[in-house]
């Protein structure tokens, strides 16, 4: 499967460079793909979306991605969003929430980057709760402390999902925070080299209130794993999207560079096509959420593949690449690759977790005694 986006979204996806340049379209990017029906594929049907497969949400970013970085990471951020919703035991908050994001009529942002880390080991979480007791009984918080990054940030209205640490010791929870919640504050638009129509910025929270309603999922160190293959899967989309345009880009040059590059050029689309065939594979066993190496590595393999596509568009359009006059794209997409390796878990994160797990096995198999191991 290698989808085009639908009709309905080409107008905006014909504006990558301003996405990519400028936020004078941001505010378009959530509604236009709510109308056209991106965000539904792979949610079940019973939820309100198309059904289908996260395969098939991945190969819908990726069809966006090889058109426009910008809008294929917002709809990531929206569609990671749906997907916390979709996996979380609070019905309520997804009744509430779900077919407004749904819709694209409310933006959702993930600051769990944050969260990837704390999981891993890597970061301590930056938003901090402390219990308030209130006669009733029920749970409340006060929260403190900041997103330092989160995309799909929409001016008009969003929700964001943070993991939050609580101080009485009780275990980290994931919530989700509307946008006028008194206490959130968001920065302006970070000011990027790419992707500027994303609705980038950070966020302050202070004292703000937060009670069980709001919660995704109470223990966040049980919930995150069972989560992160679709957060992961759909970020690959980005890389997939990319690559793909970048090889379409290479090959359409009929240049001197043509027949040196046959070879790399179709060492990259195979590599793309087995690395694409083996995370559907892996999403669909549901192999991911007990084993993520293989995740992990398709990850950092994608990323590669794609930089090394755009490395190939460079070289077979040579000095035309260079042109701004050059309706080619290609500064664009060598702006929006550098993102790839960045996002997070960033490709150096997930080698040191690919790293740390190896060390540990090689330590389980060195202390196994000799008659057990057979050696
Ligand atoms: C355009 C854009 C949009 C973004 N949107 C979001 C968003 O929506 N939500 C969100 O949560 N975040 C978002 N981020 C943040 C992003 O996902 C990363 O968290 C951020 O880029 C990491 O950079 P840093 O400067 O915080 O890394 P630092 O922590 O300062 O680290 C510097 C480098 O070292 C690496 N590194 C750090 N610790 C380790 C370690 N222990 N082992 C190996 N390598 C390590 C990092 O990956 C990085 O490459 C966005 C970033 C950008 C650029």
């Amino acid at each position: 499967m290698n989808p085009t986006p639908p009709e309905a979204l080409r107008p905006l996806l014909a504006q990558a460079d301003v996405l990519d340049h400028d936020a004078s379209l941001a505010a378009q990017v959530v509604p236009a793909l709510g109308r056209s029906g991106v965000l539904r594929v792979g949610v079940p049907r019973e939820h309100g979306g198309d059904g289908g497969t996260t395969g098939d949400a991945l190969e819908t970013i990726a069809s966006v991605a090889a058109h426009s970085l910008t809008a294929a990471f917002v709809f990531w951020g929206q569609r990671a969003s749906i997907e916390y919703l979709l996996q979380s035991p609070n019905a309520a908050l997804r009744a509430l929430w779900l077919p407004r994001l749904l819709a694209g009529e409310v933006a959702g942002a993930t600051g769990l980057s944050n969260a990837m880390k704390f999981l891993s080991g890597l970061e301590a979480l930056q938003v901090q709760a402390t219990p308030e007791p209130r006669p009733s009984g029920a749970a409340l918080h006060r929260l403190d402390g900041q997103v330092p990054w989160a995309t799909n940030l929409r001016p008009q209205g969003f929700l964001l999902a943070v993991a939050v640490e609580r101080r009485d010791g009780g275990p980290a929870f994931i919530a989700a925070l509307p946008s006028d919640r008194a206490g959130l504050q968001r920065s302006d638009d970070l000011d990027l080299i790419a992707l500027r129509g994303s609705n980038t910025a950070s966020v302050r929270l202070t004292r703000l209130t937060l009670g069980e309603a709001d919660l995704i999922a109470s223990d966040a160190r049980a919930w995150l794993p069972a989560v992160r293959p679709a957060f992961l899967a759909l970020q690959c989309g980005l890389s997939v999207g990319l690559a793909r345009a970048s090889l379409a880009a290479a090959r359409a040059q009929g240049g001197p560079a043509r027949s040196v590059l046959r070879e790399p050029l179709a060492r990259v689309e195979h590599g793309l096509a087995e690395a694409v065939a083996g995370l559907k594979q892996g999403l669909q066993t549901g192999q991911f959420a007990a084993q993520p190496v293989p995740l992990f590595e398709h990850r950092i393999a994608l990323a590669h593949l794609a930089l090394a596509a755009v490395q190939l568009e460079l070289q077979a359009s040579g000095g035309r690449a260079y042109h701004r006059d050059a309706p080619l794209g290609f500064a664009r997409r060598w702006r929006e690759a550098a993102f790839l390796p960045i996002v997070t878990p960033s490709l150096t994160q997930l080698q040191a977790e690919l790293d740390k797990r190896a060390a540990a096995l090689a330590r389980d198999r060195a202390a196994v005694p000799a008659e057990i191991s057979g050696a």
